[in-house]
């Protein structure tokens, strides 16, 4: 197929892919799927080999959040029984880290519910860095606060902190539809803050909110103009008590399609798949790690994961090697550029979330954000069969009918951080 060779071939250079062809990738059909994740595949191979990264998130302080994010089961007026508790101490961050870190994670995500954290709360989260780093001085800890103000992300990069999470989640036309208690400049704002302060950038995406395909790669877009060194691609977890505890219009399919896209807009940045992974993907999920090379071990922030362990089989099941703490992440043109961007050449770089949101390991307000240079940002092929092949899939795309309501995949945390219950790791 015309269209995956050319964007392999981008893939390869780094190069980014026009928008009518990152487009054309959401609108492939089902017959063309398992070509689709080769292709991307193929990307991911060259820049991450079959390494897998694995990411531990610990919720700081759960719910009771003033915002508003309508995806977010930590929401103003959240009626989802979730765990709700103000900020845990440093030594039981610490103990909570010591799990995810025991079962193979690499990177720690400190996430705290909230629109954004006071210089007492900077306090708490350097105290819980330094807990964490003098128990295992290798780990990398990404903060996930919401919005940054002042100097608090040179004071998180002070602390020990190697990258700050703040997802940008959905297109800036849409933005105001999911949330009114801040804006999306607030949020490109906060990335740029991390990555001014020398911060890695991790920041990414929600899908399944009722977004269209043009706001899927609007944000992509974005993210790479950013040039967050980590992209984390969430699919939304429809929470009884919150706004879109309604929609469930996700397939493993377009999962599938959305992680590919996202893989060839941001080719050399670690492409995460983030909250939903299991309530999406379901026996899929193999295929998602021929295009990511990073996951969530164990839990989420408000759901529960599959086991920690199953994780782990379903990685080397695939084919795939956990990432060694000695091994470096990004290929050596990013992880040269300090704290990295999307890899290519404008970057992807989006705010993540507080992971809170579509409860992934951070969707709510944000993750991080670098500072990379990823290949040329939009270049312009093949249109003509990138037309045609979008016109195709348009069909397709339309034929996809929603799925049933899957509650019962949705199970929200009842261990871990916050309980006395051993974590799931
Ligand atoms: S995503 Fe973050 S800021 Fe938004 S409601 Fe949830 S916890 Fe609050």
């Amino acid at each position: 197929m015309d269209l995956l060779d050319t964007l392999t071939a981008k893939g390869l250079r780094r190069e980014t892919p026009t928008r009518e062809e990152a487009l054309a990738v959401l609108a492939t059909t089902d017959d063309e799927l398992l070509d689709v994740v080769a292709a991307a595949g193929r990307v991911r191979r060259q820049w991450f080999g079959r390494r897998v990264k694995l990411n531990y998130l610990v919720n700081l302080k759960s719910g009771l959040c003033p915002e508003d994010c309508s995806y977010c089961s930590q929401r103003l007026g959240s009626t989802a029984g979730i765990l709700k508790y103000t900020w845990l101490k440093p030594e039981q961050a610490a103990e909570a880290a010591a799990a995810g870190l025991a079962g193979g994670a690499k990177r720690v995500c400190l996430v705290a519910s909230g629109r954004g954290p006071t210089d007492r709360d900077i306090e708490r989260v350097a105290d819980t860095i330094a807990a964490i780093k003098d128990a295992n001085e290798a780990v990398e800890v990404c903060a996930c606060l919401g919005l940054l103000s002042g100097n608090q992300a040179e004071r998180l990069k002070a602390a020990g902190a190697d990258a700050y999470n703040h997802n940008l989640n959905t297109s800036e036309a849409t933005y105001g539809d999911i949330t009114s208690t801040h804006t999306y400049a607030d949020r490109v704002d906060t990335v740029n803050k991390a990555h001014g302060a020398g911060l890695s950038a991790c920041s990414g995406l929600i899908a399944g909110m009722g977004e269209s395909d043009e706001d899927l790669v609007d944000v992509v877009f974005a993210l790479r103009e950013l040039d967050s060194d980590s992209v984390p691609v969430n699919f939304l977890i429809p929470f009884e008590g919150t706004p879109l505890a309604k929609e469930w219009n996700l397939t493993p399919q377009r999962c599938l399609r959305i992680l590919a896209m996202v893989r060839f807009v941001c080719p050399d940045v670690e492409v995460r798949i983030a909250g939903g992974r299991e309530v999406h993907l379901r026996s899929m999920q193999p295929l998602g790690l021929h295009i990511a090379n990073s996951i969530f071990l164990g839990d989420y922030l408000t759901s529960e994961g599959q086991a920690g362990q199953a994780d782990l089989d379903m990685i080397a099941d695939a084919g795939f090697e956990v990432e060694g703490a000695g091994q470096v992440t990004l290929p050596a043109h990013r992880s040269e550029v300090a704290a990295g961007g999307c890899g290519t050449g404008g970057g992807c770089g989006s705010a993540g979330g507080c992971g809170t949101g579509a409860d992934t390991g951070c969707g709510g307000h944000g993750e991080s954000a670098s500072a990379g240079g990823c290949g040329p940002c939009g270049s312009h092929e093949p249109a003509a069969a990138v037309a045609e092949a979008a016109a195709e899939g348009t069909e397709a795309a339309e034929a996809e009918l929603p799925e049933e309501v899957r509650s019962e995949l949705v199970k929200v945390r009842r261990r871990g951080a916050g309980t006395e219950l051993a974590p799931n790791a």
